[in-house]
């Protein structure tokens, strides 16, 4: 154990002393970045012996290289503190290459994290170093990670214009230079759209770094080619790659990295609606992102969410997951996350069926897009838009196409209204029809029946309970109105030999020609009805016996006045009236007895006469 321990001790004296000799911290970069572990063992052991030496610089060096070794292995909580205490030491030895490196790191840790501002801030101090520390390698590794920051913030003009310098002037051997130099400028491409370029940089950063760099840095350039193939649509690349990301940040329990590829074959996952395997990778990712404070790849992985869980129609999950997103997504000011958030709000709300809103959203989302455009439309850029301009118009296209069809969905709503609306009232008015025809129809079924039981079936006259009632009535009428009402009643004269002769029918159509011609001698205030048989009554009001005389012999003229079929040319019909003035105290029967009875008499006395009495 002694032993052991002793063995330990020597090599890592070794290890310190070539340390701050010359360039070998280059090549510990390395080989921390493919055994991050070890090398936080190491380099804890180092820091404790420099601390006990009061050797500054070397403590700065050995933080340094721990802070690599904790972004390596995903411990970005433990970054913050290294970086801290690092800087302390490389002030008091004032080493360069330390604060450089530590301040390089830092840079990394905030982008990281979105903090854009302050991984700005430190990047310039990485440069100063880097320019007073007078290595070349460590000035270029600045100035592209300067160019990978404006990147970040959307300055996508500079940041190439950056990259183009270093290019011109000061491009250097060192794979590490050449591999973050390709894998930036490959990614800039795949941020404006030029798959194939971006991805041949990419494939030729991943093909240096798996030659001369260590591990991390090959997963983190597996991941990149991936996501350029994601981006071109090669779904079936992007996967593989990934697959090989997640298996060498397994390997080197970099579990920031495997969280970064889980999130990545997720969202290939929801693309291809496996909803279920996409959440479960999610959520195996998400805490990592929330220990490690990676808050633009928390507000993904929540934006992810949403989107699998819209997909499963889970919308109360979505919603949660959609707040939680924009609370993440409100504290970063990312233009490109806004975009997404609000295209996942429209969806949700697309959902939702409530058009409005979502259409809203969506053009919330369509103004960040053409803001983060804007940023890339920079002059520097046009010459890479000009090739993209196809790929420009598509994305143009998709958009225009989105908002037609969501503002078809709406007018689809709006249509369905007002069919409905249109709907009630015709089903209203329908009802409203119906129930008046059948209430029509009643009516005019009564009113028929009641038409009928006052009609007489043969002539079309008022029955004799209908002229009776008249007559009732108007004995009313006349007491009130002082009127003079009067009462006629007819009889024909030997109708039964009519019968006899000529037939029934003949018979019949005599007394349908009195109803006819009764009709058309009397006066409107007038009534006459069938009392029965071939006797008929009269109801007059105010009218003279001279009057009653005229009636009498105009209805015998118009009796004959055209022939009746079935009876001869020549032949005479006649009949007898019995007529009478009613009296105030006169009951219908009264009035009827005294009328009916000048009849008999005018019968009596030879026929076809009138007899009026008092
Ligand atoms: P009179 O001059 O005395 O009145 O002699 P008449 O034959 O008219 O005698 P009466 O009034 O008693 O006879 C009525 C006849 O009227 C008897 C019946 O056959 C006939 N009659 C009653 N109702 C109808 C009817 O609806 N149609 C026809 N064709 N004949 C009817
Ligand atoms: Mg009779
Ligand atoms: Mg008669």
């Amino acid at each position: 154990m002694f032993l052991k321990i002793q063995s330990l001790l020597f090599i890592t004296l070794l290890a310190v002393t070539s340390l701050v000799s010359a360039q070998e911290w280059q090549q510990q970069r390395v080989d921390a970045s493919s055994n991050p572990d070890a090398w936080i063992k190491k380099t804890s052991e180092l820091i404790e012996k420099y601390d006990d030496q009061r050797q500054f610089e070397e403590l700065a060096m050995a933080y340094a290289l721990q802070v690599e070794a904790y972004r390596y292995s995903g411990h970005e909580s433990k970054v913050h503190a290294a970086i801290d205490e690092g800087l302390r030491f490389a002030e008091l030895a004032d080493s360069k290459i330390a604060k450089t490196l530590l301040r390089i790191n830092q840079t990394w840790y905030f982008l990281q994290r979105g903090q854009l501002r302050q991984a700005n801030t430190s990047i310039i101090y990485a440069i100063e170093n880097a320019k007073a520390s007078g290595n070349k390698d460590l000035q270029i590794e600045a100035d592209i990670l300067h160019a990978q920051v404006m990147q970040n913030t959307g300055d996508i003009a500079r940041a190439l214009q950056t990259l183009e310098q270093l290019n011109r002037n000061a491009y250097t051997a060192h794979p590490r230079l050449q591999v973050e130099f390709h894998a930036l400028i490959g990614s800039i491409y795949l941020d404006v759209g030029a798959n194939d370029i971006g991805l041949e940089h990419i494939q030729d950063a991943l093909d240096i770094s798996r030659e001369h760099l260590g591990q991390w840095d090959v997963s983190v350039l597996e991941y990149n080619l991936a996501t350029g193939y994601q981006a071109a649509g090669n779904d079936e690349k992007a996967r593989q790659h990934f697959e090989t990301a997640l298996e060498i940040s397994k390997a080197i329990n970099d579990d920031l990295g495997v969280a970064y590829a889980l999130f990545q074959m997720a969202s290939i996952d929801i693309e291809n609606e496996s909803y279920q395997q996409g959440l479960e990778r999610l959520n195996r990712a998400m805490p990592q992102f929330k220990s490690a404070g990676a808050h633009p790849m928390e507000a993904q992985s929540r934006l992810a969410m949403v989107s699998a869980y819209l997909g499963t129609n889970e919308l109360e999950n979505a919603l949660a997951e959609l707040e939680d997103a924009s609370s993440v997504i409100n504290t970063l000011a990312d233009d490109q996350l806004y975009q997404t958030l609000n295209e996942r709000w429209s969806e949700y709300y697309q959902s939702r069926e409530n058009y409005k809103a979502a259409l809203e959203h969506y053009k919330t989302s369509v103004s960040y897009m053409q803001k983060v455009r804007e940023q890339t439309q920079d002059k520097q850029v046009q010459e890479i838009m000009v090739r993209l301009e196809i790929k420009e118009q598509e994305t143009t296209n998709e958009l225009l196409k989105k908002e037609n069809q969501l503002q078809q969905l709406e007018l689809q709503e709006q249509q369905t209204s007002y069919y409905l609306l249109v709907w009630i009232i015709i089903s209203g008015l329908l009802v409203v029809i119906i129930v008046s025809a059948f209430l029509y129809q009643q009516w005019r079924a009564r009113k028929n029946f009641a038409e009928l039981a006052l009609k007489d079936d043969l002539t079309n006259a008022p029955n004799r309970r209908a002229i009776v009632r008249i007559c009732k009535k108007g004995l009313e009428q006349a007491r009130e109105q002082q009127r003079q009402l009067a009462l006629a009643v007819v009889d024909f004269d030997y109708f039964k030999a009519i019968n006899d002769q000529f037939g029934h029918d003949v018979g019949d159509r005599v007394l349908q020609r009195f109803a006819e011609v009764a009709k058309l001698s009397l006066r409107d205030q007038d009534n006459f009805g069938r009392l029965g048989g071939e006797e008929w009554l009269l109801v007059f009001f105010d009218v003279s016996k001279e009057d009653a005389k005229n009636i009498f012999e105009r209805i015998t003229q118009e009796m004959n006045s055209k022939p009746i079929s079935g009876l001869p040319e020549d032949y005479r019909i006649t009949f007898s009236m019995g007529f009478t003035n009613a009296h105030p105290e006169d009951s219908f029967d009264s009035l009827y007895k005294r009328a009916d009875d000048v009849l008999f008499e005018a019968k009596d006395k030879g026929r076809e006469r009138l007899i009026i009495t008092d």
